[in-house]
């Protein structure tokens, strides 16, 4: 079959209908259960009632007025999120590459008005993900991603993933920042230790480098808090947003502080579409419910409920399962045979799940998700490897036979 669409996604042969909730409903008449939410996009599942009201009212009024006006929703999206993070103030973007290509030229920015303009360089981890523009692709380093696109953007350094020495040394006259996620997404969910973000806050503090969280992933209640660094004790001084912040609604965010953004003055910088009245409506209409009492505690308890559970899947197949890792509703499953032979087996148990770098599927539930979904999930995860180890036990009486 040909298709007018750029060839560049291994597409599964399956299309979507609708969604209700943590379910997806198939053109081939199946009822799938979603354990990828759009990769990590629908925070709050499908249709939910609060963001569609809030959606069709901002649609029969106003989307879009362009940046040269006032626009209160932003105005009070901006205040909402500065109000439960360090940030002291916000910039809107439509993705999350959008967002970290802000982060990137508020930091140069910040070392040049210090008169440091030699200061651009941003130093980055091994098996990062920043997203797929120019800058943000270079910031990530994969060589995958960089091949066959020219030079590579200058100024990204990238060392390797908790190795202070390394760090130290790649630290020079021209480093202008570092940036991290705090749990890497696509990289395979790999939790960056608290006690290395402490060594990073304490580096830039010494070197007066700003602190770069990439929370496009892990942000918006995904770990169980609104960012995840929360939990980890150590405060960036910028911090990107996209993914679950616009529920399924595109849109991205840069958050700092007021000294880190004090470079970003008027005219040096910009979108037409950032921020618009239409995403603002959503974004709020998110953090109503994501905010609400007792949500994020739900998050954090269903999170804990969902390891435990998944913990049991490795006694029951441990020729499958390697290891179980993440936070909150952000899970990994190290797999022992090709991850993407446990995606294609939970896609025929009718579960959706995400494959990642490392050899790692990452289970992103929406954070709406109820306790008798993830038992669900967990009966489908058991089936699906019931059926790869029945395979692996083929191959062993075949490679017997020869
Ligand atoms: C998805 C992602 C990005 C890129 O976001 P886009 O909206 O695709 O541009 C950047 N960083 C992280 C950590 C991500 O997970």
């Amino acid at each position: 079959m040909t298709s007018p669409l750029l060839p560049i996604y291994a597409r599964a042969d399956l299309s979507f209908e609708k969604g209700e909730g943590a379910w997806l409903f198939g053109r081939d008449g199946e009822r799938y259960l979603d354990f990828g939410a759009g990769i990590a996009v629908n925070a709050l599942g499908h249709a939910h009632p609060h963001l569609v009201k809030a959606l069709t009212e901002q649609a029969g009024k106003l989307w879009h007025t362009s940046n040269l006006y006032q626009i209160p929703e932003g105005e009070r999206l901006a205040q909402r999120l500065v109000d439960h993070s360090f940030a002291d103030v916000v910039f809107f973007s439509n993705s999350g590459a959008e967002a970290n290509e802000a982060a990137i030229k508020m930091a140069r920015k910040y070392q040049a008005s210090n008169g440091k303009p030699n200061r651009f360089r941003i130093i980055t981890f091994e098996g990062a993900f920043h997203g797929r523009t120019l800058a943000t692709l270079a910031a990530g380093g994969q060589a995958k991603y960089l091949e066959g696109f020219g030079p590579k953007a200058e100024g990204f350094d990238q060392v390797p993933f908790g190795d202070i020495p390394a760090l130290e040394a790649a630290i020079g006259p021209d480093t202008a920042a570092l940036m991290i996620e705090p749990i890497q997404g696509e990289g395979g969910i790999r939790p960056v230790p608290s006690a290395f973000l402490h060594e990073l806050r304490s580096l830039c503090d010494e070197h007066d480098l700003l602190l770069i969280f990439d929370e496009i992933q892990t942000g918006i209640g995904r770990t169980g808090k609104l960012f995840a660094y929360e939990s980890t004790g150590v405060a960036p001084d910028i911090l990107t947003s996209a993914k679950g912040i616009g529920g399924g609604f595109p849109m991205g965010a840069c958050l700092a502080t007021s000294n880190a953004a004090k470079g970003m003055t008027l005219g040096s910088h910009g979108t037409t579409f950032g921020g618009n009245p239409l995403a603002m409506a959503v974004g709020n209409a998110v953090l109503d419910v994501v905010l609400a009492p007792g949500f994020l505690e739900k998050v954090e308890h269903l999170g804990l409920l969902l390891k435990q559970r998944l913990a049991s899947l490795i006694d029951r197949h441990p020729k499958v399962i390697a290891e179980i890792r993440g936070q909150g509703l952000m899970m990994g499953i190290k797999t022992r045979v090709p991850n993407t032979e446990l995606v294609k087996a939970a896609l025929a148990e009718k579960i959706v799940v995400i494959g990642a770098g490392d050899n790692v599927v990452r289970l992103l539930p929406p954070l709406i998700v109820s306790d008798s979904d993830i038992a669900e999930a967990i009966q489908r995860l058991d089936a699906a490897c019931t059926v790869l180890e029945a395979g692996l036990k083929d191959e062993d009486r075949r490679g017997a036979a020869l």
